[in-house]
Order: structure tokens, then sequence, then C-alpha cells
């Protein structure tokens, strides 16, 4: 495989940096998972859970029994799935209630509504058609009104945030052909040209690119005088000449998504229309995910709660063996999975999203490990209801109702969650993402120790730093309240299920969790961020323990406000019995593990020594390019940009 010929060479090294140059890198407010990771069990930063103000929540609900009624009476899910595509009305009737703007301050004609009213509707709309709440995500989540709400001057607010919020569909463009999870090779340039750049280059998989009115586009400013350069982000038009959609992309789930390749072929854009200083349009990309992420996950919870509700209503009236499918101990197991998988999503998803709201903590790590979390579980429950309904589960909605049948979408909703997987992040970039800001400490006080380029004389110096930085933390990560048989009391309430002894457990196993990350450090210094396969266990293992943590707090919320307090104590226990034993399992495999033996295989598979092992098969696709060259330049392709709507 040959990548374009204006594709930027880089290095395996020079890759990291860019992705270190767009982190963040302060931390002005304090962070539970921050915490966690390092052994400190901050249970105060979460609990009493945080609430929404009253008048913030009359507003919310307000708008979600508008936007149930809209979901109810003009969605049909199974149209959009068969059609594959989201009918003009339906878009046209989420412009008119406003859903367009739910983000949007109201002084700009959105709704304003908080981030914990914006996933739950997010959640409903999901519910209904999966590649509606696409849409919507899409547009504010990683699209422009979130980035223009945080770096926009106050004149592009003016401008485009009234058009966002009622009229205009916006995209967010940073993948190329050959640029996935490693933006360093972006190679679509944005040059200056008086006040005004010029685009060139092609954008893949533009989530609404089909239907835009409006994009952030991520283009790279060459350096030059007057001009810092570097990854950019930039307002374009959809209808702005040398804009063209060359497809319309169709993938396994999310049928109706208005998925494109977009090509802008000197695409004149003026510089008021750069978003923040040139180069610092990963910063704002990545900024814009710390609560963007939230969204993701919010669908995932509506999915797992539509799983709950079918696997419910499916295994108590299908018999087989003389009883229920659900009094058969290995399928009650996968329901009390879901059920309280489900909870604890729930936990994660409203904790993460209040906290975002109150804006008194830092939850960059809470959402990316929400993301993560609720991607990986939400298709695991999938899965499960699939097993569940048998035979069932593998067919076509369509194909039961046409046989009489009840027209479930079991198949349809593994299908339309497998991309959470991989999109805003994969599983396996937001391992190494939140490892990078899980063992931020240890690198702010030994960075220079282990990494290559320093001399020796940094070396030694700041050995000296991580000599007192580990003088005092490492003995704290011996004992703690964990230990202690009477902490958290106030989660053994009389007359409920315990869950102290569960928080405990989290207390216990951070610092147990903080102890391998450091004996991980002192063993592998430089090469371990090499060590992919124990730093995602240990993000894992930090994924649990935020899960239980929400999932006890959120139980201790129910009970006090009166709310079924019994019941979600039960599910909470239920779901940290269920984790703990993941956890453990992961413990196991940080050092009892296949890692460096895998290594081998990679290379046997990789030199070819096994291909004995591929014959008697064919191969149905063919020999075609890998990769579609993106080089920039006038499309010969039809312009589907309106047509094909
Ligand atoms: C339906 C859909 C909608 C999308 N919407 C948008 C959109 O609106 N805007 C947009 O800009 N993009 C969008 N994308 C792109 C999406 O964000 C990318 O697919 C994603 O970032 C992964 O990039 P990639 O597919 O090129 O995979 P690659 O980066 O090529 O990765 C291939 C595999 O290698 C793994 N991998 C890569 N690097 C590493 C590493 N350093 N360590 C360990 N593992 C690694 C990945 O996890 C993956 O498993 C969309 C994609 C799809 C399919």
């Amino acid at each position: 495989m040959s990548g374009p010929h204006h594709q930027p060479k880089v290095s395996e090294r020079e890759a990291r940096q860019v992705a270190e140059a767009a982190r963040e890198q302060d931390w002005r407010k304090p962070s539970f998972a921050k915490e966690l990771f390092l052994g400190r069990f901050r249970l105060d930063l979460i609990h009493p859970h945080p609430m929404p103000a009253t008048e913030q929540a009359q507003r919310g609900e307000e708008f979600l029994a508008k936007l149930r009624d809209f979901c109810e009476t003009k969605i049909d899910g199974a149209l959009i799935e068969r059609e594959a595509r989201i009918p003009d009305a339906v878009i046209d009737g989420l412009k008119e209630i406003g859903a367009l703007g739910m983000k949007i301050d109201t002084k700009y004609g959105g709704l304003g509504l908080t981030q914990v009213y914006y996933n739950k509707a997010l959640a409903l709309v999901g519910s209904v058609s999966p590649a509606v709440g696409a849409l919507l995500s899409a547009h504010q989540s990683i699209g422009l009104p979130q980035p223009l709400k945080q770096f926009g001057t106050p004149e592009q607010k003016e401008t485009y945030l009234p058009r966002l919020a009622r009229t205009d569909i916006s995209a967010f463009l940073l993948t190329e052909p050959d640029v996935g999870s490693d933006p360093a090779r972006l190679a679509t340039t944005a040059v200056p040209d008086g006040d005004e750049y010029v685009i060139d280059g092609v954008k893949l998989w533009t989530t609404n690119g089909v239907v835009a009115d409006l994009m952030v586009v991520m283009a790279r400013v060459p350096k030059s005088e007057g001009h810092k350069g570097g990854i950019t982000a930039f307002i374009v038009e959809a209808g702005s000449e040398g804009v063209t959609v060359e497809n319309r992309n169709s993938f396994m789930g999310l049928r109706g998504l208005e998925n494109g390749v977009t090509r802008f072929h000197r695409v004149r854009v003026p510089a008021a229309n750069r978003i923040g200083p040139e180069g610092a349009g990963l910063k704002i990309a990545l900024t814009t995910l710390n609560t963007g992420r939230l969204s993701l996950p919010a669908m995932c919870v509506g999915a797992g709660k539509w799983c709950l509700k079918i696997a419910r209503e499916w295994t108590s009236v299908r018999e087989q063996w003389g009883k229920p499918v659900a009094h058969h101990e290995a399928v009650g197991a996968k329901i009390s999975f879901i059920a309280a998988t489900t909870f604890a999503l729930e936990a994660v998803v409203d904790l993460s999203s209040q906290m975002a709201d109150e804006d008194r903590n830092d939850i960059r790590i809470e959402a990316a490990l929400a993301k993560l979390y609720g991607s990986e579980m939400a298709w695991l429950i999938a899965d499960e209801l699939v097993q569940i309904r048998g035979g069932r589960g593998y067919e076509t909605a369509e194909s039961l109702a046409a046989r009489g049948e009840r027209a479930v979408p079991a198949e349809q909703l593994l299908r339309d969650l497998r991309i959470n997987r991989i999109f805003e992040g994969s599983t396996e970039i937001m391992h190494l993402l939140i490892a990078r800001e899980a063992v931020d400490a240890h690198l702010a006080v030994a960075g220079d120790i282990i990494d290559p380029d320093k001399t020796l004389g940094d070396k030694a110096k700041a050995g000296a730093r991580a000599g007192v930085f580990y003088a005092r933390w490492l003995p704290k990560l011996v004992a703690g309240p964990g230990r202690l048989p009477l902490s958290y009391g106030d989660f053994h309430p009389a007359g409920h299920t315990d869950l102290s002894t569960h928080l405990r457990y989290v207390e216990r196993t951070s610092r147990k969790l903080a102890r391998s990350t450091f004996y991980a450090m002192s063993r592998w210094q430089g090469r371990m961020e090499t060590k992919q396969g124990f730093l995602g266990r240990i993000v894992d293992i930090g994924a649990e323990l935020f899960a239980m943590s929400a999932a006890c707090v959120r139980a201790e919320l129910l009970r006090s406000t009166g709310d079924h307090g019994r019941e979600a104590y039960q599910l909470a226990d239920a779901f940290c019995r269920q984790s703990r034993i993941r956890v453990e399992e992961l413990f196991g495999r940080l050092w009892t593990n296949t890692d460096d033996l895998d290594r081998t295989v990679v290379k046997g598979v990789l030199s070819g020594t096994y291909t004995w092992l591929e014959e008697g098969i064919l191969d149905p696709s063919g020999d075609g390019a890998w990769i579609a060259d993106a080089t920039p330049g006038p499309s010969d392709r039809e312009n589907v940009h309106r047509p094909i709507r």
C-alpha cells in the first residue's frame, strides 16, 4: 500500500508529539478519576450525587416531553432502516422543535439544555432511531456549536449559533483516507492568501457531511512569515465553491447516517472563519470532546434500557423445556447482567454529565471512561439480548413482522452499536489516552527520567524530584479506609443491601491499582508506553472502579430521594459483585498474560510464516487498493451534495 503523494511521512514519535501537544496539560480542578488512578478514593468529589437546579430540570423535562411526543408520532425507525435515509419531514420537524439547538444558549435561539438533559434527549431519540441520534449528536457534540461555544469569537457566535440552533446542520471533518487515529498525518492544507485561506484536501466519513450546511474542517496551515502554521480549525460553508460530496458511504449499521466523502478544491475561506489561533485545531477538537464524548455513552444507556425491556418481556413469555426461558439459569445470568450493567451505565453517564454541568470538577477522564466503558458494555448487552432472543435475535425486524411476529430489531441494535467502539476515539486509542492522563502525575515528576531525549543531568535532577514525590506518596498506598470495617457506613442503611463493602473494595483496589502502575513504571520506564496490553487493563480496572463508585452513589441518591431506593441498592450490589469479578480477572492478567508470546505470533503472521493456515478459502475482496488516493484536485465525480437527498 502506498499513501497519496501529499501525505506527510510521520514517525511514531512525531505522531505522539502531535497528540501530546494537543493535550490539555493543566489540571485546574479536582478530578475524581485521576485521583482514583493515583490510589486516592475521593468519594467526597462525587457524593452526595450532584443535582440539577430546579429551573434547569424543569426546562429539560418540558423539552423531553415534547421530544417524546415527536419521536412517538413522527419518527419511524423501521422506515429509516429500510430506506437507509432519514425523511426530510423528520429533519424539518427536529428543527422546528429546536432539537438542533439543545445545547446552544438561549440568547442565540437555542434551548440552553444542560449536559444531563441533552444526553437524556439523545438517549430518547436514539432509542427510536440510532441514525437520528447520531445526526443530532454529530451536529452538537462534535459539530460546530460546541467548538464555537468554547473557542469562537463574539462575532462568530453571533453569526453562526442562531443558524445552528434552528436551521443549519453541521459536521466535523478531521478524518482523511490516510488519517484515522493519528492526526499527525493530516494532509488537507489551508494556505494563507491575503485575508483568506485556500483549502485543498479530501475528508472521509463525514457524518452529516452529505446534508450539512456548515462544517468544522481541520486543515494544516503551512508555516510561513506571519503564520505560525499547524493543524487549524475552520468554519466552512458547505455550499462554498469547490466543495464536493463524492460519495454517500453506507455501513454495517446506522443505515440512515448521512455520511460522505467531502473533497475541497481551492475552497476560499475568510480568515475570520478560523476558530482559535493557527495550530490550535487539535486542541480545540480534543477539548470539545471532553464533554462531547458523553453523547455516545448516553445513547448506549438508552440501548441498555431497551434491551432490558425486551429481555423482560420476551423471556417471561417464551417457554422452552417446560418453563419461561428466564428461569433457565444461563438465560437468567444474562438478564441480571443486562439490568445491573444498564443501571451502572446510567449512573456513570448521569454522574459525569451532572459534574460537567456543575463545572466544579475536571471530568475529562470520567467522560473518556464513560465513552470507553459505555460503548464496550452496551455492545455486550446487545449481544446478550440477541442470544436471549435465540433465532429471532438474528432475524431482522422486517422479516419478523412479515411472519406476523413483533418487529424487534435486536440484530439492528447490534449493528448500530458496533461503531461506538471505533469512532470518537477507538477503544485502543481511549486506552492510551486515559492511561496517559492516569500516569500523568508520574510523568510530571519522573518524565525526564524516562524521556530518551533528556541528558543524564536532567535525569538526575528528575530522579531527585521523583524521590521526594514517591517518598510521600508510596506509604499512603499501603493503608486506607478500605481496610476498616466500618468505613462508608452511609451506604449501609437499615433494610437495604450493604454497599459500603463495595466502596471499601474500590478504595483498597484503587491503591492496589496505583501500586501496580508504579511498579510497572519502575520496571519498564521509557518502554511503559509501548505496553499497551498492560495499560489497557489498568484503564479497564479504573473504568470498573469508577462505574462501581457511580452505581453506589446513584443508589444512595435514589434512596435519599425516595425513588426505588431498595431496588437501586440491589442493582448496585449486583453490578458491583459482577464488576469485582471482572476486576480480579484483569488484575490477574496484568502479570499473567500472553503479551510477549503474542508479539512473536504477530511477527510470524506478518512475515508470512503461517500463510499455510490461510489455505482452503477464497478472498472475495479482490486485489483493489487498500486506501483511496486522496490527492487534492478537482473532483471528476458527480457532485452528489444535494441530488442524493
Ligand atoms: C460511521 C462512521 C462515522 C464517522 N464519523 C466521523 C466524523 O463525523 N468526522 C470524522 O472526522 N471522522 C469520522 N469517522 C472516523 C472515525 O473517527 C475513525 O474511523 C476512527 O478515528 C478510527 O480511525 P481509522 O478508521 O482510520 O482507524 P485506524 O486509525 O487506521 O486504526 C486501525 C486500528 O488500529 C488501532 N490503532 C490505531 N492506532 C493505534 C495505536 N497507536 N495504538 C493501538 N491501536 C491503534 C485502531 O484502534 C484500530 O483498531 C467516522 C467513521 C465511521 C465509520
